[in-house]
């Protein structure tokens, strides 16, 4: 058996529970939940960081962070302690750069698609409805007892700039424009497994843990 059993991709769609699939993936194999978001948040915050001053400057001012530098610290993330059994990438790779970096410094096993097709994303996120609160609905999936009213603290529903049909399909736009060569390449390694995401959040991690195991098992000849 190899030390470091589970390098492992998770991508998807947004609003397709990756982040949800991430975590439960980490708390059951104790292998970090490394997000690209959470992780450039952190670096930029920690102020004894090298790295920490260069990124304020570009993500203060709006700017795009560049590949090599993601790649650099996702690079150095995956260098950690806590990393020597595995890890989890979310966020990262995002474009055909990153994954020639990621391949110099890992052995990714498994690439995972939480499948969603576009109509379902639009529709999961176009119901949404949020107050000012931050309390968050949706007029399909949790409706509120009175239309266009926050059960929680009464306050007057709307639809969030960023959840409009318009912006969703342009996001939407980038992230096949993005991922789909991306998948393409893991694809062609045989290490893509396409999870159907139109499924309750249990039914989705349960087909993670059967394809990981029937993989395990596999490899280890008790199949
Ligand atoms: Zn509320």
């Amino acid at each position: 058996m190899r030390d470091k059993p589970f390098e492992i991709i998770l991508f998807g769609p947004p609003a397709s529970g990756k982040g949800t699939q991430a975590k439960l993936l980490a708390d059951t194999f104790k292998i970090p939940h490394i997000s690209t978001g959470d992780l450039l948040r952190a670096i930029k915050s920690d102020k004894s960081n090298p790295l920490s001053q260069e990124l304020s400057d570009l993500m203060d001012n709006g700017k795009l962070v560049s590949d090599e530098l993601i790649s650099k610290m996702v690079a150095e993330r995956i260098k950690a302690d806590d990393c020597r059994f595995g890890f989890i990438l979310d966020g990262y790779p995002r474009t055909e750069e990153q994954v020639k970096d990621l391949e110099k410094i890992s052995n990714i096993d498994y690439v995972f698609l939480i499948d969603v097709n576009d109509k379902a994303v639009i529709e999961r996120i176009s119901g949404r409805r949020s107050c000012k609160n931050g309390h968050v609905w949706h007029t399909k999936y949790s409706p509120t007892k009175e239309d266009g009213v926050c059960d929680t603290c009464g306050e007057e529903l709307y639809i969030r700039d960023d959840d409009n049909e318009d912006k969703i399909t342009k996001r939407l736009e980038i992230y096949h424009g993005n991922t789909d060569p991306i998948l393409n390449f893991y694809k062609k390694q045989n290490k893509l497994i396409r999870i159907d995401g139109d499924q309750h959040i249990e039914i989705v991690f349960r087909s993670m843990i059967k394809d990981l195991v029937e993989d395990l098992r596999a490899q280890l000849g008790t199949k």
